[in-house]
């Protein structure tokens, strides 16, 4: 059998390990998923939390007044049921990989941020904008895939309405330090497989009409909010993975 690695090479920084250190503790084996179609949501990776599967929206609570979330589930997504209000996931996480599918009305109605308008909120608190923004203009903070209000995506990579569309999100919470800010969220986005924020530093919970900042702390956790913004947008596969960049 060759040779695993090597104890006679330089330490890397921090002193621990050697280049090619034989002893440095292996990955953890996970099975990755299989993609999507859109006729089927793909498979997700063996150690993802699944907060949506396509069956019952039992991992999820109406955000007004804690108790079942109320929209519709039919084969395979879940839909906003106008009026019943924004719902969360029971659980609750931080820094994570996040991966969602969406689809706007495939008839379409209104304009702007009229049109198939709903959103994914990280901790509850931090707006990627669900939009139907396939050929609809609105400001560039507020079509799909932007930070709301803050950071428009670096294209506009919408599909069709009607159509699936994928989020895939490397998102790290804030830190605080008492009331003092220690370092924001950020967030690193793919819509529908293209990089649309890399790493982008946030300005605090996003708001409309209105200047974020990191006034009020809040805790590094917290619910996936999906938004009722009265359309009728499906969402499905919805799952994360517990972030962390030390292995
Ligand atoms: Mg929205």
């Amino acid at each position: 059998m060759a040779q695993l690695g090597y104890d006679d090479t330089p330490f890397l920084p921090g002193g621990k390990w050697r280049v090619h250190d034989s002893t440095r503790p292996q990955p953890r084996i996970i099975t990755p998923g299989t993609a999507s179609t859109q006729d089927q949501a793909g498979a997700p990776p063996s150690d993802a939390v699944v907060l949506f599967g396509g069956k019952d929206l039992s991992g999820w609570l109406s955000v007004k007044d804690k108790g079942p979330a109320k929209w519709k589930v039919e084969h395979g997504y879940a839909e906003v049921v106008p009026g019943t209000g924004d719902i969360e996931s029971k659980e609750h996480f931080g820094d994570c990989q996040l991966h969602l599918e969406f689809a706007c009305p495939s008839v379409v109605k209104g304009d702007s941020q009229g049109r198939g308008n709903s959103g994914v909120f990280l901790l509850g608190r931090y707006e990627i904008q669900v939009l139907d923004g396939y050929q609809n203009p609105t400001y560039a903070d507020g079509i799909t895939a932007s930070i709301y209000g803050q950071y428009p995506p670096l294209v506009n990579a919408c599909r069709a309405p009607g159509q699936w569309q994928t989020y895939d999100a490397v998102f790290i919470a804030p830190r605080f330090e008492g009331s003092k800010l220690i370092s924001p969220s950020s967030l690193t986005l793919f819509h529908n497989g293209v990089v649309v924020h890399h790493h982008q530093d946030t300005l605090g919970p996003t708001g409309h009409r209105s200047l974020s900042n990191y006034d009020e702390p809040h805790p590094s956790t917290g619910p996936l909010k999906l938004q009722d913004h009265g359309d009728l947008v499906r969402y499905r596969n919805i799952w994360y993975r517990p972030f962390s960049n030390q292995a």
